[in-house]
């Protein structure tokens, strides 16, 4: 079999480039630091190398199709499999941004729900048996950020599948464009409305993980705290290093680990009811 491998998403800084520190430090094979601008990415790389890591570098910008297929060819080529995945990369607009709030909209769950979910279409098939997938979500990402009882049920219907879940998020963006979306019980924020979209998309995929037990594929949501990142503008209480705590517990769990699987994790590595 070829040697493991680890990759993360939008890990040139913030909590992805801490969560790809420690996984060189812990995970007993290949990491993988990708970033969507190349030179960031090197110069992270360099970073890491100067204190002493081993880290390769790829260019994966998750929202263009081209990259990612170049990735996943790679991976194929070199690995032919992949044991973990951290979909860490997504954006944020700035509370003071004035951009319209349709647009906020639109882009924030691109990137944010509709190119993670693409980005785990594209690498699911290389997964192997005992790999661990980590969603970034967020406190954001917690059910009760949305108003509405009727999308509350949708969201966390233990039927609902990916596609479903992508139209419901998609009429968000329809609403957001009316400037309805509040009156209709979505949240006034589209990061919340992202998140929430990850965390349901992680309980789905779960479920279609558990069709085939013995492969033994986990993947939980988490939330790594309030991390002084660029995203919070440096506010905050945690480092990147304690937010990365929480993601690298879950991409390290054991083989055939009972819990947390399929899970909404906080920070402090605590199961939390959705
Ligand atoms: P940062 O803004 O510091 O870093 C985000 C990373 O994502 C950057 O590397 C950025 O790349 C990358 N990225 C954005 N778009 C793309 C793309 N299309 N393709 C590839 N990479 C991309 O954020 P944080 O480190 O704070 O956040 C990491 C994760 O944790 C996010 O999912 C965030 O939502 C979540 N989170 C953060 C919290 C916090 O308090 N910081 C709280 C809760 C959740 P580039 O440098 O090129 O822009």
């Amino acid at each position: 079999m070829s040697r493991k491998v680890a990759v993360v998403t939008g890990g040139n800084k913030g909590i992805g480039l801490a969560v790809v520190r420690g996984l060189c430090r812990r995970f007993d094979g290949d990491v993988f630091l990708t970033a969507r601008d190349a030179a960031r990415g090197e110069a992270a790389v360099e970073q890491l190398r100067q204190l002493g890591l081993n880290v390769k570098f790829h260019q994966l910008d998750i929202c263009s199709d081209e990259s990612l297929n170049v990735f996943k060819k790679y991976l194929e080529e070199n690995y032919n499999g992949l044991d973990v995945l951290v979909n860490n990369a997504a954006i944020a607009f700035k509370i003071k941004d004035s951009t319209p709030f349709a647009v906020q909209a639109k882009e924030t769950i691109y990137t944010n729900y509709t190119r993670l979910a693409a980005t785990c279409r594209a690498l699911f098939p290389l997964l192997r048996p005992h790999a661990r997938v980590v969603n970034l979500s967020s406190s954001s990402g917690h059910l009760s950020r949305i108003p509405g009882e009727q999308i509350r049920a949708q969201l966390s219907s233990p039927s609902l599948t990916e596609e479903a879940l992508t139209e419901l998020i998609q009429s968000f963006v329809r609403a957001a464009e009316e400037g309805t979306h509040f009156k209709k019980g979505w949240s006034d924020s589209a990061y919340e409305v992202s998140k929430n979209g990850v965390s349901a998309l992680t309980f789905i995929q779960q479920r279609e993980f558990d069709k085939d037990p013995q492969q033994d594929i986990v993947v939980n949501a988490v939330h790594p705290g309030w991390v002084r990142t660029d995203m919070s503008s440096h506010s905050g209480p945690l480092t990147p290093e304690q937010g990365a705590e929480a993601p690298l517990f879950c991409a390290l769990l054991p083989p055939n680990v009972s819990a947390p699987r399929g899970a909404y994790i906080w920070w402090d590595k605590q199961i939390v009811d959705w």
